[in-house]
């Protein structure tokens, strides 16, 4: 395969910025250029310069005046809820029971869980999501659909069988022995194979007894490595429903700290109701809070103070996540518009800067992969997206008016969605524009 250079605005941040003014936290170039050889950027900079060290034969893609950043990642998202999307439930506890329990149930046929896997990778494709982070179903051959179809495509994956074993339907316990074998065998098949990760993935303490909690105890100290992911202080019938069920614990965090759950690379979904308690246990373990907007208002869980969590002089690691079937959109632009309108509710405001440094490097740094994601460096994984702030009729109007990088941003995040992604690459391939037309 020849080399490709892509030619565009290139956008790529250096740290987290400290407000919207903060130029020194990305690194911008009006006509760039990024030249990728297998898989891998090996420069970027200004398109004459990098054209110049380019080798004669390169294949070049015009995607001026388009901006080029490095693909979405989405951190919390479950793969068997795709037909869960829209569900009319009043709250956390009724959607699960109502609907999703009920859908999950089907992704024991493989043939299912391998036709929905290929409609989800598709809509990360089209929505400018490169990674991400999914919850797959109980059963043992949805996580080896989900990591077949990410191994097909080339893209980094993080993902995990669910363990849980009481308080769902019969179709949907394991055991603790169950879960704890076939979460071994899912790492053994798929761990470390292409760009796969293996998550460790109780669903939530209300659904695993204090043995399965053992078993997913047990998993990470002899896979230290390995992400964990879990659902934390989501609403407030939850968090009292799981106290109960765990009466010594201090609070729903300590539950997890107590079975050895709680750590760097623990990822929990929610947290929006967390004491000062618990939010000093989380900065302490740096565990991340995965922020998920869409689904928060959604089910009407509540404001999670994004800012704040940041601020607090122990301050939380947070993600950024749709949590598809509960979230509401596959677009991390509409996700950040939604996590925008939170921090107003809250008296708090997310800049536009912030908002794209956590859908690429924050994100990426938040599951401990920016060694290879999130960032336009030469040596990082080719995984990018190109956005049109001009896609609809509407944003072009806007985007007459523009003039600064930073309305721009503002205004993807605002009005952007999957029209607003012309191209998302995959390890230096194009993905969007060469998807089956279905
Ligand atoms: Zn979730």
């Amino acid at each position: 395969m020849t080399m490709i250079l892509l030619r565009g605005r290139l956008l790529s941040f250096r740290h987290t910025p400290h407000g919207i003014d903060d130029t020194g936290s990305y690194y911008f170039e009006a006509d760039g250029g990024l030249l990728i050889d297998k898989g891998v950027i090996q420069a970027a900079g200004d398109y004459a310069t990098v054209k110049a060290g380019a080798p004669d034969d390169v294949a070049e893609i015009d995607h001026r005046p388009h901006l080029i950043m490095p693909g979405f990642i989405d951190t919390h998202l479950h793969f068997p809820q795709m037909q869960v999307i829209g569900s009319y439930a009043a709250n956390l506890l009724e959607w699960l029971n109502t609907y999703t329990f009920p859908e999950e149930c089907r992704f024991v046929e493989s043939a299912h869980a391998d036709r929905i896997a290929g409609h989800f990778y598709d809509e990360l494709i089209r929505h400018g999501t490169t990674t991400a982070v999914a919850y797959c179903s109980v059963h043992k051959a949805s996580a080896d659909a989900y990591f077949a179809e990410a191994l097909r495509r080339g893209m980094c994956m993080v993902g995990g069988k669910v363990m849980m074993d009481r308080n769902a339907p019969q179709g949907l316990l394991d055991t603790p022995q169950t879960s704890y074998d076939e979460t071994r065998q899912v790492i053994a098949d798929w761990h470390g194979k292409g760009r796969n990760h293996v998550a460790i993935t109780p669903r939530f303490a209300i659904t695993s007894t204090p043995a399965q909690m053992e078993a997913a105890g047990a998993l990470a100290s002899e896979f230290p490595d390995l992400h964990i992911q879990t659902h934390l202080s989501e609403n407030h019938d939850e968090i009292r429903y799981t106290c109960e069920l765990y009466p010594e614990a201090i609070d729903y965090t300590d539950i997890y700290a107590r079975y050895g759950l709680l750590g760097r690379k623990t990822l929990f979904g929610h947290c929006i109701h967390l004491s000062d308690r618990e939010a000093d246990a989380m900065s302490e373990a740096e565990a991340v809070a995965v922020h998920c907007p869409t689904s928060n208002l959604f089910l009407g869980s509540g404001l999670f103070p994004l800012k704040k969590m940041r601020a607090r002089e122990n301050a939380v690691r947070v993600a950024v996540a749709t949590d598809i079937g509960g979230g509401s959109s596959y677009s991390m632009l509409r996700t950040m518009d939604e996590a925008y309108k939170i921090q107003q509710l809250l008296g708090e405001r997310l800049n536009p800067l912030e908002s794209f440094h956590l859908m690429t490097r924050g994100n990426a740094e938040a599951l401990s992969l920016s060694q290879r994601l999130g960032t336009l460096e030469p040596g990082k994984d080719a995984d990018l997206v190109v956005l049109n702030a001009a896609a609809t009729p509407a944003m072009a109007l806007k985007m007459e008016v523009v003039k600064a990088l930073t309305e721009e941003l503002f205004l993807l995040q605002t009005m952007g969605d999957d029209r607003a992604i012309a191209e998302t690459y995959v390890a230096g391939r194009p993905a969007k524009s060469t998807l089956r037309q279905s």
